[in-house]
């Protein structure tokens, strides 16, 4: 299981902690007993820099909950669940596409990343856009922020659903410096346009919005 923290470091200021980055204390989504550590693992990230994008590898800390004898990695919010690229990129991508500025070709070759990857991620947005819109809409309503009505393109709304909910987040220590899309991964996982959840799980549903690392 992954747990996503939000994470406000810069992508190389995180690549640059390589072991020794510090992670919140974090307790267990089953349980609610305080996690251990428990060792970690390396993942690629591409990150936009100006040559494009570029993979770098970063340390993922692993915590396990004795209790429930499961281990859980703690993901910074700048990566969805298996995606190469940083959440910044591909929200980007959506925005453009989905918000209608431009194509997928256009966007994708701004970004630095392959047609085909981009293209992939608007389909799987569009595919859940549906219950991307309710969720992020109710979360928005929950943080005390504006209630959205549905748009008539269900694509349309789970974008001005998430723009509400990091409006409102936004009003909460910490989160504005994140942005919308390190905040959107965090609160559903960062499954938001992973291929086998059904609606999106919002982590301050359960009273688990894990408060941004102060600066
Ligand atoms: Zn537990």
């Amino acid at each position: 299981m992954a747990i996503v923290w939000p994470c406000p470091l810069p992508v190389d200021a995180y690549v640059a902690a390589g072991r020794e980055v510090e992670v919140p204390r974090t307790d267990c989504p089953l349980c609610g007993e305080p996690l251990m550590s428990w060792s970690g693992y390396w993942r690629h990230v591409r990150a936009k820099c100006l040559a494009g994008g570029r993979c770098r590898k970063i340390f993922v800390p692993r915590v396990r909950c004795a209790p429930c004898r499961v281990s859980h990695a703690l993901l910074p919010a700048f990566v969805l669940a298996w995606r190469l690229d940083t959440a910044e990129t591909i929200g980007a991508v959506i925005a453009e596409v989905i918000g209608g500025a431009c194509g997928v070709r256009p966007a994708a070759a701004r970004l630095g990343v392959p047609y085909t990857t981009a293209r992939g991620w608007v389909r799987r947005f569009r595919a859940r856009a549906g219950g991307l819109g309710v969720g992020f809409a109710a979360l928005a309503v929950e943080l005390g922020g504006e209630a959205i009505r549905p748009a008539a393109e269900a694509g349309r709304f789970a974008l001005a659903a998430i723009g509400a909910a990091f409006d409102a987040a936004a009003g909460l220590p910490g989160w504005l410096r994140l942005g919308a899309w390190r905040f959107a991964s965090s609160v559903s996982g960062g499954k938001l346009i992973a291929v086998n959840t059904g609606s999106p799980f919002l982590i301050v549903g359960r009273r688990r919005f894990m408060p941004p690392v102060p600066p």
